[in-house]
């Protein structure tokens, strides 16, 4: 820290993203990319939106809203364009929370929303999922805060139903309840089939996983009008031309190929499926998911060491060394040759270890 830095942000702890390392070729199963090349559609149009980088891009990212409502049945005036779903959600921060309005979500979930908490200097309370790594819907009901809940949640990869997130937006009339679907396409059903119905849901979603777009940096809200109008003066007061104009591009592309998404989704759902039966052979448990991570343990209940030593053998995987999760790694679900290796040298740490 420089003697310059402000005291404001002298006891902040960033958010730590999975590492890249560069030092070798690695199987990189840390950080829930995907495994597949970005549709023909998206590099075709964001190879031509390329030609026109002196301008500009779209503040008012009227395109890309357009088509993102016609593919997920709301109007643009609903839709919310930002660079990657981090920035909405720190968006979210600074328009829906305060002093009087601090923020609540689970203890263990998306590392980012107490870093936003932080950031934004919002008072949070952390609510412990049960003992089976579900939430609770109760605790989250008149909270008198706005909630944050990743759906499915990160890393568990547990689901709340919609019935159940109905009830979590009933029962806090009076606060804005976030729903981070960065995951909703392996397996969930989207809350934005609620956004006409509830004016205090807000549901955030992203191309970097199941659209294979996470360097483009694309993610977007959807919600009520007055909320997106909220979210849209934050957005002007720092930063107007937030989505470059060749990621917006590629976001309209990778949309006019849902197929190609839905083909991928279904590929990673069954790889998913394979490689939790394979670790359970094993003597793994491992949490039922609908994502595209596992989150497992190994037997003896060793995470730490089990990233080590696939770390070794040229495989990363993600280890979180904290309460309640140091027991486990997350597997970004790949390719079934992807797959296939990880399995192989688990199979082998296994039967090194004494
Ligand atoms: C990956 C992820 C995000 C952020 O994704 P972006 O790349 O910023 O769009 C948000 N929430 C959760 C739970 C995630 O796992």
């Amino acid at each position: 820290m420089s003697r310059f830095f402000s005291n404001k942000y002298a006891h902040l702890t960033p958010y730590t993203p999975g590492e890249q390392p560069r030092d070798r070729r690695y199987i990189k199963l840390n950080t829930n990319e995907s495994p597949f090349p970005p549709s023909p559609k998206a590099l075709e149009r964001a190879a031509a939106a390329a030609e026109n980088l002196q301008l500009y891009s779209d503040p008012t990212a009227l395109a890309l809203k357009q088509k993102l409502a016609q593919c997920s049945g709301v109007q643009p005036e609903q839709v919310f364009c930002s660079n990657g779903s981090d920035e909405v959600l720190y968006f979210a921060f600074l328009a829906y929370c305060d002093k009087n309005t601090p923020a609540a979500f689970p203890d263990i979930s998306y590392g980012f929303y107490k870093v936003f908490a932080q950031f934004t200097g919002i008072d949070y309370t952390m609510i412990p999922l049960q003992e089976d790594y579900s939430i609770r819907e109760e605790d989250y009901f008149s909270l008198g805060k706005t909630i944050f809940i990743a759906n499915p949640n990160a890393p568990t990869g547990k689901l709340l139903t919609l019935a159940q997130i109905e009830r979590i937006l009933q029962n806090n009339p009076s606060n804005v309840v976030l729903i981070d679907e960065a995951y909703i396409d392996f397996g969930g059903e989207s809350a934005v089939k609620l956004v006409d119905r509830y004016d205090n849901l807000l549901v955030t979603q992203t191309f970097s996983k199941s659209r294979s777009l996470a360097g483009g940096r694309l993610g977007m809200a959807f919600g009520n009008a007055k909320l997106i109008q909220d979210l849209e003066t934050v957005k002007f007061s720092i930063n107007p031309y937030n989505v470059n104009s060749v990621t917006m591009a590629a976001g309209i592309g990778a949309l006019e190929d849902e197929e190609y998404t839905r083909k991928n989704c279904g590929i990673i759902m069954e790889n998913r499926a394979y490689t939790a039966k394979k670790l359970e052979e094993m003597g793994f448990t491992v949490l039922p998911s609908f994502a595209n991570f596992l989150f497992a343990s190994p037997p003896g209940g060793d995470g730490g060491s089990l990233y080590k030593a696939l770390k070794d053998k040229g495989i990363l995987v993600r280890y979180f060394d904290a309460t309640r999760l140091r027991e486990f790694v997350r597997i970004t679900i790949g390719t079934r040759q992807q797959m296939d290796a990880l399995l192989e040298a688990t199979s082998q740490i296994l039967e090194e270890t004494p």
